[in-house]
C-alpha cells in the first residue's frame, strides 16, 4: 500500500459504535447537547445520585425546561423541598407536556415521568406529596432540567 492509498482510508472516528450513533441521532434531532450522564439518565432511564444534581437545592424563580428538547416542564412556583436530594414539584407546568407511564423495573411499582416531546425519561411521580397541594410529588433528576431564570 502506498502512502497515497493510506491517506484515502476513512478516518477512524467515522466508524461509530451503535451507542454513539443513537446518541448522535438523538442529539441531532432535538439540537440537544447531552453529557454522557444526561444521556444515561434521559435515554437509558438512569437516576442521578441524590444531593448531587444542580437543582435539588435551587430556589431561583423560573421555568424548568427539558434539557434535551427545551419543552417547558416545571415551574419554580411548584417546587418544594422534599428532603430527598432531587428536585421535587407538586405538579407539571402543563400536563400536556409530560407523559406518565407505569414502571415496574427494580421490583417496584412506580409511575415514570417522560417528556412528551422527545420521549426522554425525567424521573418518577409519587403519591406522598402534601395533601393540600394535590398530594403528588414529582421527583425529577436535575440532569434532565435546564432552569430558565425569570
Ligand atoms: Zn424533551
Amino acid at each position: 500500500m502506498t502512502k497515497e492509498e493510506l491517506k484515502q482510508k476513512p478516518a477512524p472516528f467515522l466508524s461509530q459504535s451503535s451507542d454513539n450513533s443513537s446518541k448522535n441521532q438523538f442529539n441531532q434531532r432535538y439540537g440537544a447537547r447531552l453529557t454522557p450522564e444526561q444521556f444515561h439518565i434521559m435515554r437509558e432511564g438512569g437516576t442521578e445520585t441524590p444531593f448531587s444534581g444542580k437543582y435539588w437545592d435551587e430556589h431561583t424563580k423560573g421555568m424548568y425546561k427539558c434539557a434535551a428538547c427545551g419543552q417547558e416542564l416545571f415551574s419554580s412556583e411548584t417546587k418544594f423541598d422534599s428532603g430527598t436530594g432531587w428536585p421535587s414539584f407538586t405538579e407539571p407546568a402543563n400536563l400536556k407536556n409530560i407523559e406518565l407511564r407505569e414502571d415496574l423495573s427494580g421490583g417496584m411499582k412506580r409511575t415514570e415521568v417522560i417528556c412528551k416531546r422527545c420521549g426522554s425519561h425525567l424521573g418518577h411521580v409519587f403519591d406522598d406529596g402534601s395533601t393540600d397541594r394535590g398530594g403528588k410529588r414529582y421527583c425529577i433528576n436535575s440532569a434532565c432540567l435546564n432552569l430558565e431564570k425569570k
